[in-house]
């Protein structure tokens, strides 16, 4: 197990421990076969729920285990050694929709929806992405109009994680008229059920890597949203989406560091076991050091996650910090995954063995939550102080 540097509390140990043993226990056997099937068990989100894992970040008084940053991406690099698809359907659900309605929502809503998605009762989905409004999040179209005590929404959401299992989703739509838009500013939050007349799930995308957790369109038909489900304040919906993001951004980190783990573990275990020319591989100087540079960045990408976290309990603002973390995270875990398979050579290339999978999902990690490149501009504009 290549072990964390950073020192950890009595209760963080415990939680670590606790997420080392689920997912080894619970998700590691299945995961290849989940991955064949695009799909996993729906009893996982019962027995995560058990644990507490789907209300880390949630307080107490909501049903939570109000735990620090820390804890919470611990537990996900846990679960996402053994399974990343079960660790993403953890990190939206924690980062997104629960702390949108925890950080915005008002006290209904609050007490509505916080306490049964803390034990995993009411799954979360989080809805931003349109065909064309990706990187440009502000360009979405979904359009809502009032009408009474209601909003009416007509347009399409896309890939949205858990979109056709999720029981509550948070979206973001356009509330100005087209007659006066006004950019990102033009932007609302409301708190979605599947029960509106008018949702309905579209096309599920098959997916190169992460092929256990379903990525859906949804399509609102006239879905006539009661006007009490607009979190916040009317216009206000993109800068909590933003807001939200920045502790996404996290998670998604701590997943590409427990992929990034789990590769260079098999990889060591692999390079240990295999012979040729007479010898292990690990024997030879051009695997060791192979194995030298994935640990090294493996550790370069924790510990600058870990330390971001700790900024954050401390109510530092690290906006371009997790921007950082998600960028060196998820370009580490790709590297580090295209490494183990080259060190496994022909049997990297097939499905006897975990690697290619780990590669396929560790694509993502640099794709959603926004690009590579989404992140450079987050990182650049700190930096440049513009
Ligand atoms: C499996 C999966 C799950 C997802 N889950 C969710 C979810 O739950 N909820 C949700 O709302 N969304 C979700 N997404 C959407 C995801 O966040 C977007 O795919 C992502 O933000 C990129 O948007 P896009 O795909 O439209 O690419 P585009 O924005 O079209 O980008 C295409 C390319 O252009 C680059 N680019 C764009 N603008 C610039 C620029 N200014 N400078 C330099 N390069 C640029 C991008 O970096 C990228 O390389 C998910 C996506 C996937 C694939």
């Amino acid at each position: 197990m290549i072990e964390t540097l950073t020192p950890l509390s009595e209760q963080q140990r415990a939680i670590q421990l606790l997420a080392r043993d689920f997912a080894t226990r619970e998700l590691a056997p299945h995961a290849a076969a989940w991955d064949r099937a695009s799909q996993s068990d729906p009893v996982i989100v019962r027995k995560l729920g058990e644990l507490g894992f789907l209300g880390m970040l949630l307080p107490e008084n909501v049903g939570g285990l109000a735990l620090d940053s820390l804890s919470y991406l611990l537990a996900l690099e846990e679960i996402a050694a053994a399974d990343a698809s079960t660790a993403v359907l953890m990190s939206v659900h924690n980062s997104l929709p629960t702390r949108m309605i925890l950080n915005f929502g008002n006290d209904a809503q609050r007490d509505r929806f916080l306490p049964k998605m803390a034990t995993g009762e009411l799954l979360g989905a989080f809805a931003l992405s349109e065909p064309d409004a990706g990187s440009d999040a502000s360009a979405v179209r979904t359009q809502a109009v009032r009408d009474g005590d209601s909003w009416v929404l007509d347009g399409t959401k896309a890939w949205v994680t858990n979109g056709n299992t999720a029981d509550v989703i948070v979206t973001m739509v356009r509330t100005d008229s087209a007659d006066a838009r006004r950019g990102s500013r033009g932007i609302s939050a409301f708190i979605l059920t599947p029960d509106l007349p008018g949702f309905r799930v579209g096309k599920k995308e098959d997916k190169m890597g992460l092929r256990a957790s379903p990525t859906v369109q949804l399509a609102f038909d006239a879905m006539r949203v009661p006007a009490d489900r607009m979190i916040g304040e009317e216009w206000q919906g993109f800068v909590y989406a933003m807001q939200s993001l920045e502790a996404g951004r996290l998670g998604i980190a701590a997943q590409a560091v427990g992929i990034a783990r789990a590769a260079l573990e098999a990889a060591i275990a692999y390079t240990r076991e295999r012979h040729q020319f007479g010898k292990p591989l690990n024997s030879f100087q051009a695997v060791e050091f192979r194995l030298a540079d994935m640990a090294t960045r493996l550790h370069a990408a924790r510990a600058m996650l870990h330390t971001t976290a700790a900024a954050k309990d401390r109510g530092l603002n690290v906006g371009a910090h997790a921007a950082m973390c998600k960028l060196l995270a998820s370009e580490t875990a790709m590297w580090i995954t295209t490494h183990a398979i080259q060190l496994f050579g022909g049997y990297g290339y097939v499905t006897d063995y975990p690697v290619e999978r780990l590669f396929r999902d560790a694509k993502i990690t640099e794709i959603y939550e926004g690009t590579s490149e989404v992140q450079r501009i987050v990182i650049g504009r700190a930096v440049a102080a513009r």
